[in-house]
């Protein structure tokens, strides 16, 4: 005897009459006086079983001992519900099985919350995940998931990628975050990184000629956690050789839209907009732009340069927006807060009530033609940063995302995919006073960029280009370096003395000498991607074993201790006993 004849999300009225086996678990059991109704539930769907002590004892015995999630298997006729039982919200609302015959399978002991429970706590959700994964939600997510990932993968294939498997135990790519080290027990002392991304071995590919390259990826991180954040995650990793820039971005927009496309969406109009990054630092204060809303950022640098008013007139940089309602005392003393959190010294602004009149501390100070490059419509406020340029965009930026949710002026029925290129190579290394690179050290510089490498690396542009969805950053890539001459000359700006690149990076300077064709490439963040989809403000929501934001996992309770011996064999001794 097979397990189950159809599933039970199947029976529909043409099968009146058929006698069938359904399995499944226990969904929900109602016990009317004899009568017993239980939704018997799998993937599929719901079906209503009806046991009756008159048509089967026995199956009436059992089901008193049913409880919600065990497993069953039942046996019975599929028989029309009556009209007025006629559930038109189940797909098979218009039908039931009278159960002949009736097994519990398998039983569970009383569930730590139910499945239809809201707001159940996140840790307690994890830690019996193989409940919580039964649930509605997280069925959904999952499968959308699998479904997303297949349509990109068909189409990868389709466009002629080969998928390469690359180590997981490697050594250290420098991605911008710290590695997870393992240790090594045939060489104590000695660790392998777990890598942040396949970068360097998809550039080996491309130097092996494999042309091009995708894989699903899971890249390591050790970062601290957030909403968009695990240690683990996955990519479309991609990588092409003799590749131009476009050539890259429209491989990802065909990855973009088969994934729209295998969940049967209407999938975004390529070519996407392509917007320089000082372009969009300028104007939205941020290089992952949401555009879904205005409150575009204004340069008033000009017209404030003689301004008797001292923090305008020698601010290197002075921008503004207009946010389109006359804020309160209150209101602006809560973003003046906020910006101070953010860095930045003060709020200048200026309100414009409802008669026009424009209210400020600073009004005073202003000249005419200063208020005019200011003037706003009645019941509007002008919010001003007055900084280094960099530290006035990021303030602006933060105020703008945050008073375009605030004043709900995000448009949430558009989807705004566009492309950042033309980033600056480098940036300043906060901590050390000199350069860090801006996306990896393997990026391709700007055509005529390189001579600045030497005289003014930060006003170098590169070739790396970011993927940006209504605000969110899915993924970054760039034409690489593929002269060994340039690739040094970007490690030395970056203060790595020839050994210590040596060193790192040898093997690729060393391949890099023999036939390395012009590449380029990109890795789509997929988890952050598949949690828009399935509009899901969590990563967590759309994998299926995360972490919490400490770092641990409640359903294994890992990471654990290991026994002395474990690590003595490793070489390791600890300095601390964990807590
Ligand atoms: N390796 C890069 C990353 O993980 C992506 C790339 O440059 O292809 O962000």
């Amino acid at each position: 005897m097979s397990w189950r004849d159809v599933m039970c999300g199947e029976p529909r009225e043409g099968d009146v009459g058929r006698t069938l086996t359904l399995a499944g678990w226990a969904a929900r059991r109602r016990d009317h006086g004899g009568l017993v109704f239980v939704d018997l539930r799998d993937r599929s769907g719901l079906m209503q079983l009806v046991v009756n002590p008159e048509r089967s004892p026995a199956a009436a015995e059992l089901a008193k001992e049913i409880r919600n999630e065990f497993v069953l298997q039942a046996r019975g006729e599929v028989v029309a519900r009556s009209p007025e039982t006629v559930n038109p919200k189940m797909p098979t609302g218009e039908v039931e099985l009278q159960v002949d015959e009736l097994t519990i399978v398998s039983r569970s002991t009383p569930l730590p919350f139910q499945l239809d429970e809201e707001g159940v706590d996140e840790t307690l959700r994890l830690r019996y995940r193989w409940l919580d994964l039964r649930t509605e939600r997280m069925q959904r997510n999952l499968r959308l998931s699998g479904t997303a990932v297949a349509g990109i993968r068909r189409r990868m294939e389709e466009l002629g990628f080969v998928d390469l498997w690359t180590p997981s135990m490697t050594r250290a790519t420098p991605e911008g975050a710290r590695d997870f080290l393992v240790p090594v027990r045939l060489q104590p002392g000695t660790f392998f990184a777990l890598p942040q991304s396949p970068q360097l071995f998809k550039q080996l590919f491309m130097i092996a000629g494999f042309d091009r390259y995708y894989q699903i990826a899971t890249c390591f991180r050790d970062e601290d956690l957030r909403a968009d954040r695990q240690f683990e995650f996955r990519q479309l990793d991609v990588e092409m050789a003799f590749a131009e820039r476009e050539d890259v971005l429209a491989v990802l927009e065909e990855a973009v839209r088969a994934a729209f496309e295998a969940l049967e969406r209407e999938a975004p109009v390529a070519p996407f907009p392509r917007l320089t990054w000082s372009d969009v630092m300028a104007r939205y204060g941020s290089d992952k732009p949401d555009v879904r809303f205005g409150l575009e950022i204004q340069d008033a640098t000009e017209v404030t340069r003689g301004s008797e008013f001292g923090v305008f007139a020698n601010a290197p940089c002075v921008r503004f927006f207009v946010a389109p309602k006359a804020l309160s005392r209150a209101e602006l003393a809560r973003l003046e807060e906020l910006v101070k959190e953010w860095g930045a010294k003060g709020l200048a602004y200026i309100v414009v009530d409802e008669s026009g009149e424009m209210r400020s501390p600073i009004v005073r100070f202003l000249s005419e033609p200063e208020l005019e490059a200011f003037r706003a419509e009645s019941g509007s406020t002008v919010l001003f940063a007055a900084d280094e340029s960099r530290a006035a965009a990021r303030v602006l930026g933060l105020l703008r995302s945050h008073l375009g949710r605030e004043l709900e002026l995000v448009d949430e029925s558009r989807d705004e995919f566009l492309w950042v290129v033309d980033f600056p190579l480098f940036e300043p290394d906060e901590e050390t006073g000199g350069w860090t690179f801006s996306h990896h050290p393997f990026t391709g510089i700007a055509p005529g960029h390189e001579e600045l490498l030497e005289s003014d690396p930060g006003a170098a542009l590169s070739q790396a280009y970011d993927l940006v969805w209504n605000g969110w950053e899915l993924g970054s890539g760039s034409i690489r370096i593929h002269r060994q001459d340039v690739q040094q000359r970007v490690f030395r700006a970056l203060g790595l003395t020839e050994g210590e690149a040596k060193e790192k990076f040898g093997f690729l300077l060393d391949a890099l000498q023999m036939g390395a064709p012009p590449h380029g490439g990109f890795a789509m963040g997929l988890d952050r991607f598949i949690a828009l989809l399935a509009a899901e403000p969590n990563i967590r929501e759309v994998i299926a074993f995360p972490k919490v934001s400490s770092g641990a996992d409640p359903l294994t309770g890992a990471p654990s201790r290991v026994p002395r011996e474990q690590l003595e064999e490793l070489g390791i001794r600890l300095l601390e006993e964990p807590s």
